[in-house]
């Protein structure tokens, strides 16, 4: 009686914890679009993109300082002091690209054309691409000192199609990661985003990470819902780098058996004990 309880309870939970979530990426979502609308013009959202960080100080030095766009960079600068504290909280709740990301994957899972989960082995190998595009792009903005990231960037063109005409691989490649967005939830984020492979440098210093009460946990795997494909009960600690703090892990699991704590000895310490 008192495990259903505690089940209906952690369930409830899950209802009320989630939108939370959703409710802070909708109102960034409207920012974005208000800003889109009203202020920016879209073929210009370098202003308010941390990809800014990556290519605005090479083009700054290489070409001339108009091209710096320090609103980009201080919000690509914010999510990186973010991710000392949590791991890359700006992805998992601020990010409108993320978010639209989710809501691909969560329409890939109605429609029930989800992959079958990329093994962990392989997950993890691919997310060295996104370091690869890292290095093409920091190589390629100094070469041609151009911004060259916006051939590959899927909300640049979904904001700028409408007064741009869109190159066709560019148009393609958006087009094939919206589609594999619903088989392969973030698949975008995973294995590409320059930004998102700049924070998971950071990550690994972040003061907070999540923690697996191996004492509560019954391996039910209800909690291997990762949007990043993170293996989530694969040990003590999740160590990815590449976890977005959305929580979706610690909300599927019954048990409660997921807590966020600080980086100290004493888990590093049950950790290897
Ligand atoms: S990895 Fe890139 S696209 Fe994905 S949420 Fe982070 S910044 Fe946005
Ligand atoms: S959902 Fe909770 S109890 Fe089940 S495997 Fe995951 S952490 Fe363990
Ligand atoms: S599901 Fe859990 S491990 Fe995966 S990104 Fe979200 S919080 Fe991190």
């Amino acid at each position: 009686m008192n495990a259903l309880i505690h089940t209906q309870f952690s369930r409830l939970r899950i209802f009320f914890r989630r939108p939370v979530r959703s409710i802070v990426q909708l109102f960034f979502v409207a920012i974005f679009i208000g800003l889109i609308i009203f202020i920016i013009d879209p073929t210009e959202i370098h202003e308010i993109c941390p990809w800014a960080i990556v290519e605005s100080p090479i083009l700054a030095t290489l070409v001339s300082c108009n091209l710096f766009w320090i609103s980009g960079m201080i919000i690509g600068l914010v999510g990186i002091i973010a991710t000392l504290f949590y791991p890359r909280p700006f992805c998992g709740w601020v990010c409108p690209l993320g978010t639209l990301f989710d809501f691909l994957g969560d329409l890939g899972r109605k429609l029930r054309i989800v992959a079958k989960p990329v093994p962990h082995w392989l997950n993890e190998k691919m997310r060295y691409f996104s370091f690869g595009v890292l290095i093409i792009v920091v190589l390629g903005t100094i070469v041609s000192r151009r911004v060259i990231c916006i051939y590959g960037c899927p909300i640049y063109w979904l904001c700028a199609m409408w007064k741009l005409s869109i190159p066709i691989f560019t148009a393609i490649f958006v087009l094939f990661v919206l589609l594999l967005s619903m088989r392969v939830k973030r698949v975008f984020c995973r294995y590409i985003c320059i930004y998102g492979a700049l924070t998971s440098l950071f990550s690994a210093f972040a003061r907070k990470r999540l923690y697996l009460n191996l004492e509560v946990c019954d391996y039910c795997t209800l909690c291997r819902v990762c949007p990043m494909g993170i293996d989530v009960i694969y040990g003590l600690v999740v160590e990815s780098r590449h976890c977005i703090s959305c929580g979706e892990c610690v909300y599927s699991c019954v048990k409660s058996a997921f807590s966020w704590e600080k980086v100290t000895l004493e888990i590093d310490r049950r950790k290897n004990g």
